[in-house]
């Protein structure tokens, strides 16, 4: 169906993009899937490409033109090529409008050039052990000590961990025993800080090109000069961005079931049961019909929400009926696929059980379908 989200500025990006994807990811990308990890040399080209810093302003080597409709082409183009740049995404989609929106001056000065550039990598650190959906519930404490924190406790499941130059960390600054939310900050804790320490590198399901690790702070030193925007605001600073956070997850989930299904057309026509190619049963048919037309429906969705999200415009509860649409539509769409695959949908050799495994975490990150039902049904006035 038609689609009226892009500009030609948008267009010829997703030119660029798909050079690069095409010539410098794709010959590579089962070493990457082996290695765990995308490496620091692609992110350099890929800054050097003017592909990571569009949203950051042109005196710090970037293009100056926040729109993130050139995050959906890239992550658009990826899926097209049947590959995930799922650190590139989370650095740009997920981390970068944090540093955007909250870094000061001085800040911007250190940060935005290699941010730009690829030379830093990034990671953000919300989840602890004990506690997930439920972002109050952060107990790593930054205890104020002079013109410095003290950063003490634990963090799971975080993208990019292994390879972060700078990692936001969510900690509580302080509590307010008449609201939970209050007393949690940002605060950038680099690389090779005493007591900062990367553990073990998660085995995962799917996304095997994207590492996901645990980290560990045990009187870990920050200087109170390395805290985003204010202190004890962060979690109405997450909320604000995890509305991004989630489309992207959304533009992800729709450009993989496009791919899932362009797959299974591409597979069906050259298997044969029964003497007949499989694309000549009915079933195969309706089947790929059916999803076509959820697909649409779902593509019309988020183009929806990336024109509101760009013009600021989009809520906090149709960011998730957005995301609980396109993450569950992509579940039921990836699977029905493989089916068509047979055994072979089953074989990771076959794009499809790629897509299929790689899926299953969109229903879960960027907050869970249970969560994004949480708030979709307050916004109807249930509470309690
Ligand atoms: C591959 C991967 C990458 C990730 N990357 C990052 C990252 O970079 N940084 C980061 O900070 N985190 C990251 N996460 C963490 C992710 O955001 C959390 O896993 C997610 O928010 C769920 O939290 P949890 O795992 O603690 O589940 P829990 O909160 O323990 O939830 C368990 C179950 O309870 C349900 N549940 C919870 N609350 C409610 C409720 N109120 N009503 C109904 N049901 C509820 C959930 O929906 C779920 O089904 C990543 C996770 C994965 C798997």
């Amino acid at each position: 169906m038609r689609r009226d989200v892009y500009t030609a500025d948008h267009e010829a990006f997703r030119e660029l993009a798909r050079g690069f994807i095409a010539k410098e990811v794709v010959p590579h990308y089962a070493d990457w899937e082996h290695d765990g990890r995308i490496p620091r040399e692609t992110f350099a080209r890929m800054g050097e490409l003017g592909l990571l810093g569009t949203a950051i302003p042109e005196e710090y080597g970037g293009g100056g033109v926040r729109d993130y409709r050139y995050n959906a082409v890239l992550q658009e183009e990826a899926y097209r090529a049947l590959v995930t740049l799922g650190t590139v995404r989370t650095q740009i989609d997920v981390i970068l409008p944090y540093f955007l929106e909250y870094a000061n001056d001085e800040q911007r000065g250190r940060w935005f050039p290699g941010l730009a550039g690829g030379t830093l990598l990034t990671a953000i650190a919300m989840t602890e052990p004990g506690t997930g959906s439920d972002l109050a519930g952060i107990r790593t404490t930054a205890v104020r000590d002079g013109d410095e924190y003290i950063i003490n406790g634990a963090k799971t499941f975080i993208t990019g961990g292994l390879l972060a130059d700078l990692v936001i960390v969510v900690a509580r600054t302080g509590t307010d025993p008449d609201n939970r939310r209050k007393g949690l900050s940002l605060i950038v804790v680099e690389h090779g800080t005493p007591g900062f320490t990367k553990g073990r590198v998660l085995d995962k399901l799917g996304c095997k090109v994207q590492d996901t690790v645990e980290l560990a702070f045990t009187d870990v030193r920050v200087p109170v000069t390395n805290r985003l925007g204010q202190e004890g605001e962060a979690f109405s600073y997450l909320g604000h961005n995890l509305a991004q956070e989630r489309i992207t997850v959304a533009v992800g989930s729709v450009a993989q079931a496009h791919s899932a299904i362009a797959a299974t057309v591409e597979y069906v026509k050259g298997r044969k049961a029964f003497g007949r190619p499989v694309a000549d049963f009915q079933n195969t048919k309706f089947e790929l019909a059916a999803m076509s037309a959820e697909v649409e429906a779902a593509q019309t969705m988020i183009d929806r929400a990336v024109l509101d999200l760009v013009d600021s415009e989009l809520s906090a509860p149709d960011a998730a009926r957005v995301k609980l649409f396109c993450t569950e539509t992509q579940a039921r769409v990836v699977d029905r696929c493989l089916q068509l695959f047979g055994g072979y949908g089953y074989m990771l050799e076959y794009p499809i059980a790629r897509l299929y495994a790689d899926a299953r975490v969109a229903r879960i990150y960027a907050g869970t379908s249970e969560v994004m039902k949480t708030i979709i049904a307050k916004s109807l006035g249930l509470n309690g």
